[in-house]
């Protein structure tokens, strides 16, 4: 009878959901503006977003969010240099997260800036009270300032000899050849990387948060030693920068947290031209990015959402940071000390991971071991080999984690077709084509085996749970090991031919069913998307933990059997390591092609019909006064008349200076990027582009060519 089958009165002991669901408020570290993301930061949100997922399917509630870190010098020099303002620069960056966030799966239910009006106010609320707490001083700091620039020079923008060797051209901190480790006062003729002058030694008021206080001494060393707060590991790291030795000397200093203008970041209430130090409102934007997730849903929800005073007034929120090694000290010591003595809620736990190597090097761009993270996806490699791949090496300690080639192939195939989807693909056809897609009831020694699986399903919830990914998937393999003995001693395609094995067949092909659902819940934090797709092909809801304990009934209809997932080929995973820039090789090779360089990457037709190109027709052109290489078009592009009857046009900003007059323009047609996201430049907003061909070395072969249309073309056709 369906429903009435033997293990389910031996009740398995499968993780009920907790009495009180877990509240959690989880963030992964702020990724800087000033560039896209890497495979490192991919590492950290696959390891976070399996971490909340695992959370989710055992019921708990969890906000789980970050933003772009917006401020700082690094920033203000990076537009400067794109020739934007910093606010056009960093959106334009967050502008490009979603195809990375979406393309691995990751669950993020907020992305914000450290630039929204949010973090404006909370950490100067921060600054207020941690300032009435007596924490907050003023001290004159001596500080190298760039008179051509007029601005102080932070240490990375000072370079000089090294006092040591007489190395040349060496940081303001330290010596990059022989290592040592010195005040950029002390570089043998200093001058400034931003203009090359001469810097020169002035004095400015600086606050400081003070560290030094008993107070936040005896706060500190009970925090980072309290159970859970942090690993054991990071625990002794920490011990040597909090505790004095036995000199009495080292121990916390007071944290400088103000810079000078001009400063993209949060003005210091009550001291005009004084900002924030980048890493005094960044840790911030944790807060902000929930308080405007928070305030978006109260909208969305009226009465019924919760405002971010009452979440985090909440005893039962857990807040979780995941960070990476090189940012401890702020997270461990400067962001807790913040909190608590502003007197807010200090996080529960700060989890660490180390870096990511490859092939056992450091990543470096220039040796090309870089992995980028589109590129991955765009020729076409599964993002969930990748999530799986990361999660069998990450063990929950701060240890780096080397991503091989040969082992990344070999590991997917041999664990995931191999052991995993197999167990499906050689019992779901016999169950459609022999039993109506039915499962049959199951045998004592079937029932034995899936009694094993059921078990596991506590011991590997905590084991995600504690970060050691790589030990739930080990056993998890294991368990699909038994599942495959099983299938070996069974022979279903042996069955399948024998006369009178009717029953026998539908007993071990359930069995097969049944355990391939048990091991994909179990899969189901790393490999979301996959899931997905089993329980459309079983036909059943969301698998979540408290689905171990249940048991799809005899009689239970599944779907058809389509492909779960391919194998991967070591072929295409070399193509990832093709250096995007071009070595000196393969730009001696692009030098001889006629265009100079080589065909991008294949796309596909949906790709270029994202790209909305529109016959417009240049009714003005000017040159741009400040710029040698722009002109200022205005396009009509057949977009209609505005409300005053006047025709709409575009203001688009084009570096075609070099090879033509405006008035050779006038009057002619070409085409526009018509969807081009508009943007921000000095001269003001440039509302799409115009296509134009080139040489790939410009300075070798010079020469601009606007592209013209076949006469016939009229504004507004689009080019496709
Ligand atoms: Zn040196």
């Amino acid at each position: 009878m369906p429903g009435s089958r033997k293990f389910v009165a031996h009740s398995p002991k499968a993780p009920s959901p907790m009495s009180a669901p877990r509240k959690l408020f989880v963030t992964t570290a702020l990724p800087y503006a000033n560039g896209k993301f890497h495979i490192g930061h991919m590492m950290e949100y696959i390891q976070a977003d399996i971490w909340v997922r695992n959370q989710r399917m055992n019921g708990a509630d969890v906000n789980f969010v970050c933003a772009d870190d917006a401020h700082g010098a690094a920033i203000t020099i990076a537009a400067d240099k794109a020739g934007v303002t910093p606010q056009a620069f960093v959106a334009e960056i967050a502008a490009g997260r979603k195809p990375y966030l979406d393309g691995y799966y990751i669950s993020f239910d907020n992305w914000h800036s450290t630039d929204a009006p949010e973090n404006h106010q909370l950490a100067q609320d921060i600054y207020r009270d941690l300032r009435a707490n007596g924490l907050i001083e003023t001290k004159s700091v001596e500080q190298f300032y760039d008179p051509e620039k007029g601005m102080f020079l932070a240490d990375r923008f000072i370079k000089g000899e090294c006092p040591n060797c007489h190395a040349k051209d060496q940081y303001g901190d330290n010596c990059e050849v022989c290592g040592a480790v010195y005040a950029p006062t002390e570089l043998i003729n200093p001058y400034s990387a931003l203009s090359g002058a001469k810097p020169e030694l002035r004095s400015s008021d600086h606050f400081f948060f003070k560290l030094s206080d008993p107070r936040c001494e005896a706060y500190l060393k009970e925090w980072t030693a309290a159970p859970g707060h942090v690993q054991s590991e990071v625990q002794n790291k920490i011990r040597e920068w909090l505790y004095k030795d036995d000199e009495g000397k080292g121990g916390l200093g007071d944290w400088d947290i103000s810079r000078d203008a001009p400063y993209f970041g949060i003005e210091i209430p009550d001291a005009p031209g004084k900002y924030f130090y980048v890493w005094l409102d960044a840790p911030v934007g944790y807060l902000a990015s929930l308080k405007n997730l928070l305030d978006k849903r109260c909208i969305e929800l009226g009465g019924d959402g919760i405002s971010y005073t009452e979440y985090m007034a909440d005893p039962d929120l857990e807040q979780v940071h995941f960070i990476g090694k090189d940012i401890i000290t702020f997270h461990t010591l400067f962001w807790p000390a913040m909190l608590h003595f502003s007197g807010r809620k200090a996080p529960d736990a700060v989890y660490v991971h180390g870096h990511l190597t490859v092939s056992g090097e450091k990543m470096s761009k220039s040796r090309g071991t870089g992995i980028d993270p589109l590129r991955y996806l765009s020729i076409g490699l599964d993002p969930e080999w990748l999530r799986y791949y990361i999660a069998a090496k990450l063990n929950g300690r701060n240890e780096d984690i080397d991503f091989n080639p040969e082992d990344f192939v070999a590991r997917v195939n041999s664990d995931l077709v191999g052991k995993y989807i197999n167990i499906a693909s050689r019992a779901a056809g016999f169950i459609g084509k022999r039993f109506g897609g039915k499962l049959g009831e199951v045998s004592a020694d079937g029932d034995a085996l899936l009694f094993a699986l059921r078990d596991a399903a506590p011991q590997l919830h905590s084991l995600y749970d504690g970060r050691d990914y790589a030990r739930a998937l080990r056993e998890v393999m294991a368990l699909a090991d038994k599942v495959n003995e099983y299938v070996d001693q069974n022979k279903p395609w042996e069955l399948a031919k024998k006369e009178g094995q009717e029953a026998r067949l539908h007993d071990v092909c359930t069995v097969c069913i049944e355990a391939f659902r048990l091991l994909t819940l179990y899969l189901k934090p790393v490999l979301p998307a996959l899931a997905a797709n089993v329980e459309a092909f079983l036909r059943i809801e969301p698998l979540a933990w408290a689905d171990a304990a249940q048991s799809l009934p005899a009689g239970h209809a599944i779907g058809e059997y389509k492909h779960l997932m391919q194998r991967a080929d070591a072929k295409m995973v070399d193509k990832l390591f093709d250096a995007p820039e071009p070595a000196p090789a393969a730009a001696a090779a692009e030098e001889s092609l006629p265009g100079g360089e080589a065909i991008a990457p294949a796309i596909t037709i949906d790709d270029f019909a994202k790209i909305d190109l529109r016959i417009a027709k240049i009714v003005a052109c000017e040159k741009v006064e400040g710029s040698t290489k722009l002109l200022r078009l205005t396009l009509d592009a057949g977009e209609g008349t505005d409300p005053q009857g006047s025709p709409v046009l575009r203001n688009v900003f084009s570096g075609i200076a070099s090879a033509y007059q405006p008035e050779q323009l006038v009057g002619k047609l070409t085409v526009l990027v018509a969807n081009l996201a508009p943007r921000k430049m000095k001269f003001g907003i440039s509302e799409g582009m115009v296509l134009a061909a080139s040489h790939g070395d410009e300075k070798a072969h010079p020469g601009i060519h606007v592209l013209e249309p076949w006469p016939g073309a009229t504004p507004g056709m689009r080019v496709r």
